[in-house]
């Protein structure tokens, strides 16, 4: 059983799909581990350490593996050096990607997306969307304080009084969550809003304020997945007034507000940003999916009338080390219920409710229900 740990192409992309940690654990199950030359350097691990812990360095080390590790879905151009019958298991951002998953399947892969593990309590330390979520989260407040040109925390000095920051998170989901807990310990003022009725007693219990209209579709506006529901225009436009007046008095915006396989919810419009006091940061968490935030720009810092929007893409590979130890967990873990442990090989059960909910392709073929290609 021959694994690979790719190197990431994206230039932009610092995480790593293997941790020296995690290549001991591959090792123990009776793995051979390769890990592509320079793949852990933007996450703080070098080649020696990977070394150190049963690797080999190699500048093509998925040519001959049956199961290639990566963070991100990886190229046409990567693919090609991948063995038939391989499986390939990463970020694999599907929606609206069908060429690139037709490119996995011509190439006979077996590719397994994480994102698409189903958050059940079997699978919740393979959760790849948390564990990079929480991280995003903890990171919008931290961009958006160096953004910020005054103080979080109240600071009462001899030379006067700083008043603490107000901070607006808008959806509370494992992003949010996070993110109310971080601003809270940096001292700020903090409210937080969601269309999910369960995330009133979560905002409260972190101490912050909820925010929302709470009429019967909000008591219903939540999926048997735990997931919010697209809401009404009517919902939307009464929400829309509530958080205007009161965007109006934030000096920090934090949005996080998606819906799976759907564009991310516009929640600031542009009249909502000019409202704003110039000096105010938003930082739009959702901009790769579309943006919370009218006139944010992906991968920039847009400046609007003195009013920062920050749309940092990536979120969760600016804190590359981190993000790269809680993702190579994920994947271990994930990799571990694809083998037998007593004959110490790869052994997939096809018809394992993971496998199933993950796998995009096989044998030459989409196999995703929700993926399968459109008969015209
Ligand atoms: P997400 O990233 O899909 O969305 C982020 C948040 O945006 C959600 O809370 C959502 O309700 C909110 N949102 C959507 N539209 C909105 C709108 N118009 N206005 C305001 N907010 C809006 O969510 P997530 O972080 O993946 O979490 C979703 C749910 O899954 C949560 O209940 C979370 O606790 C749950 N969860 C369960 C497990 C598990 O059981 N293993 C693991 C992780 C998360």
């Amino acid at each position: 059983m021959r694994i690979a740990v790719a190197r990431e192409s994206d230039l932009y992309e610092g995480r790593v799909a293997a941790t020296p940690e995690t290549v001991k654990k591959f090792m123990a199950l009776g793995a051979t581990v390769a890990v592509a030359r320079g793949a852990g350097v933007a996450s703080g691990v070098t080649d020696a350490d990977y070394e150190a812990a049963g690797a080999t360095i190699s500048d093509t080390p998925a040519a001959d593996a049956d199961i290639v590790l990566k963070v991100r879905r990886p190229t046409a151009e990567e693919v090609a050096g991948y063995k038939r019958g391989a499986l390939v298991i990463a970020i694999m951002d599907p929606y609206g990607n069908d060429a690139a998953l037709k490119t996995l399947a011509d190439a006979g892969l077996s590719a397994f997306a994480m994102e698409l593990m189903p958050r059940i309590t079997r699978a919740q330390s393979m959760d790849v969307l948390s564990s990079q979520a929480n991280l995003a989260g903890y990171r919008a407040v931290i961009d958006a304080a160096a953004e910020y040109g005054r103080a979080l925390p109240m600071m009462m000095t001899a030379a006067g009084t700083v008043p603490a920051a107000k901070v607006f998170i808008m959806g509370v989901g494992v992003a949010g969550l996070q993110a109310i807990a971080t601003a809270r310990r940096l001292g700020a003022v903090v409210s937080a809003t969601d269309v999910r009725p369960a995330t009133k007693e979560q905002v409260e219990s972190l101490g912050a304020k909820f925010l929302a209209v709470e009429d019967e579709e909000f008591k219903n506006a939540q999926t048997a997945g735990g997931y919010a529901k697209e809401m009404s225009k009517e919902y939307q436009a009464k929400q829309a007034a509530l958080t205007a007046e009161h965007i109006k008095k934030q000096d920090i915006v934090i949005t996080t507000a998606l819906i799976p396989g759907r564009p991310a919810p516009r929640l600031v419009t542009a009249e909502m940003v000019a409202s704003m006091r110039p000096g105010s940061v938003l930082v739009d968490l959702a901009v790769e999916r579309g943006g919370n935030v009218e006139g944010a720009q992906a991968g920039q810092v847009a400046v609007v009338n003195g009013v920062k929007i920050v749309g940092y893409l990536n979120v969760p590979g600016r804190l590359a080390a981190s993000a790269s130890a809680l993702y190579a967990k994920n994947l271990l873990t994930f990799v571990e219920t694809l083998i037998d442990k007593k004959e110490k090989k790869l052994a997939v059960n096809w018809d394992d409710e993971l496998v199933k909910a993950t796998l995009l392709t096989r044998d030459g073929a989409v196999v995703h229900p929700n993926f399968l290609p459109k008969t015209a």
